[in-house]
């Protein structure tokens, strides 16, 4: 194998990508990231000749793309809000739209009190990431049932030099117990139905399978957080909760029968109803 330029490998391996949209972005994320340089770099030079061993690890990368691996789980890394997150396939690849849940959260709680707050089902952290670094002031606890999801959220804090979260192991309200009423409580919970043809794609089938589905309906999880923080929701305490596109309907019901008042619902960036917050009232 003899050397060969940035430009060259580029249109390579676009070429052979060519099913997925965003092809050529995403062999220069490839790319950039074996040579441990950004993309500016790679379009600025072009014609630099690429060795052999960085040419067959990029190959083997491209054809792990090919067969559906997220490029996320690729690389090890996501850009999420503002900093970059470690994630393994122990995690959910953390999605743009969630920055819509967080935005949420932050505009309907604006105070820069020390408010407690949780985010059930973190996975890589990335929710109670952003709101801690927006939220200094916070005191945040995350909690997840898988412990290397856990382990992938906590490397996140430590390598984000973030101190005001707290990480527990356990099924939704389990780790709460004895830890006081929250101002708010957020989730992206698994939702996708289980019947949902969606999941037979292969990207899909590399997350983790209790990350993006809780039961047949879809809706079981919502059903339990929703149930569950009438318990430990501050009075006035903020329900903030990411969904499916065509859940919030079924969502507004089940907040609705359960006395949540003052319930809201926003749109994602695709424009698809995404987030609904309501609050609790005692
Ligand atoms: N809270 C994480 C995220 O939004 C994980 C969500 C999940 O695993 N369902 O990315």
């Amino acid at each position: 194998m003899s050397k060969v330029s940035i430009q060259t490998l580029l249109n390579r391996y676009t070429q052979i990508l060519s099913e997925i949209p965003d092809a050529y972005f995403e062999v220069e994320c490839l790319l950039a990231h074996l040579l441990t340089v950004d993309r500016l770099f790679l379009k600025k030079n072009p014609d630099i000749l690429i060795e052999p061993s960085v040419q067959k690890t990029l190959n083997q990368q491209v054809l792990e793309r090919k067969a559906g691996k997220p490029l996320a789980y690729i690389i090890g890394k996501k850009a999420f809000w503002t900093f970059q997150l470690t994630v393994t396939p122990a995690v959910l690849v953390p999605r743009a739209d969630t920055e819509c849940l967080v935005e949420m959260i932050l505009q309907t709680l604006p105070e820069r009190l020390p408010h407690p707050v949780v985010d059930l089902g973190t996975g890589s952290g990335a929710i109670a990431l952003a709101l801690a670094t927006e939220r200094p002031l916070w005191k945040i606890i995350a909690t997840d049932l898988s412990k290397d999801a856990l382990l992938v959220a906590k490397k996140n804090a430590h390598n984000l030099s973030i101190t005001n979260i707290d990480f527990y192991e356990g099924s939704w309200f389990e780790p709460l117990k004895e830890k006081g009423l929250f101002s708010a409580i957020v989730s992206n919970p698994p939702y996708i139905p289980e019947s949902d043809p969606h999941l037979l794609h292969p990207s899909l089938q590399m997350e983790p399978y209790s990350a993006l589905c809780s039961g047949k309906s879809g809706l079981e999880a919502f059903i339990k957080i929703i149930e569950g923080s009438k318990q430990h929701l501050v009075n006035n305490g903020l329900l903030c909760l990411e969904h499916g596109h065509d859940q919030s309907m079924a969502l507004s019901a089940l907040l609705k029968k359960q006395g949540y008042v003052n319930q809201q619902q926003f749109v994602d960036l695709g424009n698809n109803p995404r987030v609904v917050t309501a609050r609790w009232c005692f």
